[in-house]
């Protein structure tokens, strides 16, 4: 039977290579068959507290533990949402109250934190999971699944202020994983080194295909990504043989200059997503590990991380802009009006609980108003190059990416907007300082305005520099004039 639900291959992996390393970090490492366990443990305790199909929230580090209470969620027949355990609180009480989950599993530390954000959520410990494994009660649960059913919600950056939860469901994963396990030639298993956090997309192709091929995650220090050097001896260390990266963390590594020939001849595949890759970083990853297999994904957590994908096939100068490729197997890409729109079972069937949000961008094919057919509207821009293959072009709004952080400057500048004192705010990306620049009037101290900020977005959003002005400068129709900003800006040398 063709597989319906992520747990079909947890359950693979336990009965096949069930002592084999499944979840790896320094001081915890978990076999498949140890994982499954904890995993149906979590499962019964949450499926005694909460419904099937209802949202679990997940604050808690990025670990094994973290896994197994995401899993967890699954077995109970309910869906996850990991919580960067880092944003200010104020967003973790919008994202709690659009999901409005029906518990909060949590690590003790963040106890105080779930208690003020919960609203009518039951807040429970990852310490009161205990050993025990309700079998009767999970296969009630999973006798009931259908593949339509969601498997989780992350939240991204929405450009009104508020993040978007986009909703994914077992039938996407699936599709995406067997797509993803044959067209990157994943061997059995594959070490994967893991860089993107359970709250970012690129994370479900390494938890997936790792669990799907019987490999093994191995959880990487987010402080290791600071050292590169530090970084390339945990890769061979750990004897990864698979990294799946955003370009952000592989150009810092280049940069650094500690890739030196041969260096990590036990990595054998280069795989990346989530931003554009200069061609920059990626010869000079190809310099130090000629044999190693690159290929260059692309794709929103809208349509389950990747859509389209180019395996690299041929040599780029410094300077050259890398293709996106082609679209995966069972996914079409239309660019209508420029726009890369897709089309296929990986699109989300929507953001949760925002049905206007969902309107907007998942709309009706027009190009096949025979029959209901829906596409997602990316925002991105892409063309066809002489070689039949897309390109990436940019975007048609203010979405930007940042260190692999997707923002929506929207939500920067909801926020500034928000602040006592502010009359008027505005912010620009300069990508090549990598930079955000707000700029505002009104009569708030710059001091109390950061503080505001750090209350009410994440690390990566803040603005790098704040300009106080008398006035903002306007277009013709009255709008907020970016690009004049910006050329005021340049032309001040206010930008360091
Ligand atoms: P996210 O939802 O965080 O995965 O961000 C999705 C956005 O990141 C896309 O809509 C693109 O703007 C950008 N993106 C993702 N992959 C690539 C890529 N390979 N090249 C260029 N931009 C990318």
């Amino acid at each position: 039977m063709s597989t319906r639900n992520v747990l079909d291959w947890l359950e693979d992996a336990a009965e096949n290579a069930g002592s084999s390393p499944a979840f790896d970090m320094p001081g915890q490492a978990l076999t498949w068959r140890q994982a499954r366990a904890r995993a149906k443990s979590a499962g019964s305790f949450l499926a005694a507290r909460v419904s099937r199909q209802r949202p679990v929230l997940i604050l808690m580090e990025k670990s094994p533990d973290c896994l197994c209470a995401m899993l967890g969620a699954v077995y109970a027949g309910c869906f996850y949402t990991p919580l960067d355990s880092s944003m200010p609180e104020n967003r973790m009480r919008l994202i709690a109250g659009t999901l409005r989950p029906g518990l909060i599993l949590c690590e003790e530390k963040f106890a105080d934190t779930a208690g003020r954000i919960a609203g009518d959520a039951l807040v429970c410990g990852w310490e009161e999971i205990g050993d025990a494994a309700d079998e009767a009660l999970l296969s009630q649960r999973r006798k009931q699944h259908i593949d339509n059913d969601l498997l989780y919600v992350l939240f991204t950056s929405g450009s009104t202020g508020a993040p978007k939860g986009v909703s994914i469901t077992h039938r996407s994963v699936v599709d995406f994983v067997e797509w993803a396990c044959e067209a990157l030639r994943l061997p059995k298993g594959p070490r994967f080194g893991s860089q993107a956090p359970f709250y970012f997309d690129n994370s479900v192709l390494d938890i997936y295909c790792a669990m799907k091929t019987h490999g093994s995650l191995h959880l990487i220090p987010k402080g290791d990504f600071m050292f590169p050097k530090r970084l390339v001896q945990r890769l061979s260390d750990e004897k990864i043989d698979t990294v799946f990266w955003v370009p952000s963390a592989l150009t810092a590594v280049a940069r650094a200059q500690v890739l030196a020939e041969n260096c990590l001849p036990g990595l054998k595949r280069v795989f990346f997503c989530g931003e554009v890759m200069p061609c920059f970083t990626l010869n000079r990853w190809r310099e130090a590990l000629p044999d190693a297999d690159y290929v260059n994904m692309y794709g929103p957590t809208e349509i389950t991380d990747v859509c389209a994908w180019y395996r690299v096939d041929r040599a780029f100068a410094d300077t050259d802009s890398l293709p996106i490729g082609f679209p995966c197997e069972n996914t079409r890409i239309h660019l209508i009006d420029g726009e890369i729109c897709v089309c296929g079972a990986c699109l989300s069937p929507g953001y949760y609980n925002a049905p206007d949000k969902t309107a907007a961008a998942f709309v009706q094919n027009p190009l096949r108003p025979e029959i209901t057919e829906i596409i997602y509207k990316t925002g991105d821009l892409g063309e066809y190059n002489g070689r039949g293959e897309l390109m990436f072009l940019g975007r048609r709004d203010s979405q930007i990416k940042r260190s692999g952080y997707r923002i929506e400057l929207g939500e920067v500048e909801a926020a500034l907007n928000a602040a006592e004192n502010v009359a008027l705010a505005c912010c620009y990306y300069d990508a090549e300082k990598e930079k955000i620049i707000a700029a505002y009037t009104g009569s708030a101290e710059e001091k109390a305005l950061k503080k505001h900020l750090k209350a009410a977005l994440p690390k990566y959003m803040l603005p790098d520099v704040i300009l106080r002005r008398e006035a903002l400068p306007r277009t013709g129709s009255g709008k907020i004039d970016r690009k004049a900003l910006r050329q005021e800006a340049e032309h001040e040398h206010l930008i360091p």
